[in-house]
């Protein structure tokens, strides 16, 4: 088993993992490196070209699997869950790998062919949808090599671990990591299923190693409901604009904040394209409770004529809208500019269901936004949030279970991962020799 760590070994995003067994490659996930993304929008004002893609390092450099001459020996392209690090860059590169099976679940694929919608682009991959907890067999493999979906826990809808069952052992792939025993929609990660496998051989475990360093629970979603109630109770009633803010693929919370929300009763309005497009993708797949319960606006012209309704009728609304990261051109930016009819006033309230992703442009961005808003008196509660990703305890539980044999931190920087070598140490496992930190573009070979 050979194993190339094309992309998100050294960053967080453009996750992309590729194994080979025999003569047969298959790569798990291919996604966005979103700093690089937001980059390339400030330099190609028309969408964006994979040149443009490669220089600005936004999707993963699987030229590398052109030098190992490993390209045209792919034969399954595997996807973890709908986060654009892990399926945005495979819109770009997906051409590059002609006529190959893409497997994922149902929500994953929803969201992987509108994102080939909205690039405008053609891929003639055939898209196969799998159910969470399923077993395939992969039909141009003559190794008789299989992929099983097992049910995973993390903050959007239809996640996956992927164990490709390969004749020499088992390859486990758990990005992203996060074990909560209490959510909120859906069920609990399938423990039976990985204690299970951890009897089979489980050769290499590719790992999320994002908060290897820190022992503390992030908490599961129920705690987000706890904290999503206490916050509408303290926002100002009557007449004072109440908006919320938080990740548009997060099916599970929007659910919360419209159970909750529901409450206030004020009529519940989700702003802008992408709330539109991940709920859109939910209701496909008959999984978006909430869907009757909620009006949607995606385009410009009816975001418009809802805000200037707010304007005049404040207190009748509860507005969920884009812009958390205060990204360019969202709800929340826009009405920071006075680019709508609508204008924050003193006593409103203002949610931000959500955490800033420390990226320099966001923290900049956020920070310039809340001071502006602050100025103008809007009450503001950040960090109504629990993040989505496992604590050190939860990567000791997965090691625990699944006894790999090798364990391969991912999903972060360096100095994020090398905690999780440190953690291995426990259990025993050597640096070089059954633990391996490295970089993108390597190769591990067991
Ligand atoms: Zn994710």
């Amino acid at each position: 088993m050979e194993i190339c760590t094309v992309g998100g070994f050294e960053e967080v995003g453009k996750n992309m993992t590729a194994v080979k067994i025999g003569e047969e490659v298959f790569i798990f996930d291919c996604g966005f490196f979103l700093p690089g993304i937001i980059e390339l929008q400030e330099q190609e004002k028309i969408g964006y070209s994979l040149p443009g893609l490669r220089r600005v390092g936004g999707v993963p450099d699987d030229r590398i699997l052109d030098q190992l001459g490993w390209r045209e020996k792919v034969k399954a392209i595997f996807l973890s869950h709908a986060h654009l690090d892990h399926i945005g860059g495979l819109t770009f590169l997906a051409n590059r790998y002609p006529h190959i099976e893409i497997f994922g679940t149902a929500f994953t694929m929803k969201v992987l062919e509108s994102l080939i919608e909205d690039a405008g682009v053609k891929i003639n991959n055939p898209l196969r949808v799998v159910n969470s907890d399923s077993r395939h067999k992969i039909k141009s493999s003559k190794e008789g090599i299989e992929i099983e979906f097992v049910h995973a826990t993390h903050s959007t809808l239809d996640c996956a671990y992927l164990a490709l069952h390969t004749k020499e052992g088992i390859f486990f792939y758990s990005l992203d990591l996060k074990f909560d025993n209490h959510p909120t929609l859906g069920n609990p990660p399938n423990y039976q299923r990985l204690k299970e496998l951890g009897k089979e051989k489980v050769k290499a475990l590719v790992i999320d190693s994002l908060y290897a360093y820190t022992e503390k629970k992030p908490g599961g979603e129920k705690i987000a409901e706890h904290l999503l109630e206490d916050a509408f109770s303290k926002v100002n009633q009557g007449d004072k604009a109440l908006f919320i803010t938080t990740f548009s693929s997060h099916i599970e919370r929007l659910n919360n904040i419209v159970k909750i929300g529901q409450r206030t009763k004020r009529e519940i309005v989700f702003l802008g394209r992408s709330l539109a497009k991940y709920v859109g993708c939910a209701l496909k797949i008959g999984k978006c409770p909430f869907a009757n319960k909620v009006k949607i606006a995606k385009y410009r012209g009816q975001v418009d004529s809802i805000l200037k309704k707010v304007e005049s009728g404040r207190g009748r609304y509860l507005i969920v809208c884009t812009g958390h990261q205060a990204e360019k051109n969202s709800i929340l930016d826009r009405i920071s500019r006075g680019d709508t009819y609508f204008k924050f006033r003193e006593g409103d309230n203002l949610i931000f269901s959500s955490s800033v992703i420390p990226t320099e442009v966001n923290l900049e961005a956020r920070e310039k936004l809340d001071a502006k808003l602050r100025k103008m008196g809007v009450k503001i509660q950040v960090d109504v949030h629990v993040h989505g990703h496992g604590s050190r305890e939860d990567m000791r539980e997965l090691i625990q279970m699944l006894k790999p044999e090798h364990v391969i931190p991912a999903h972060g920087s360096q100095v994020q991962e090398k905690p999780l070598i440190g953690l291995a140490e426990e259990f025993g496992y050597i640096e070089g020799k059954t633990s391996h930190l490295k970089k993108n573009g390597e190769i591990i070979t067991i």
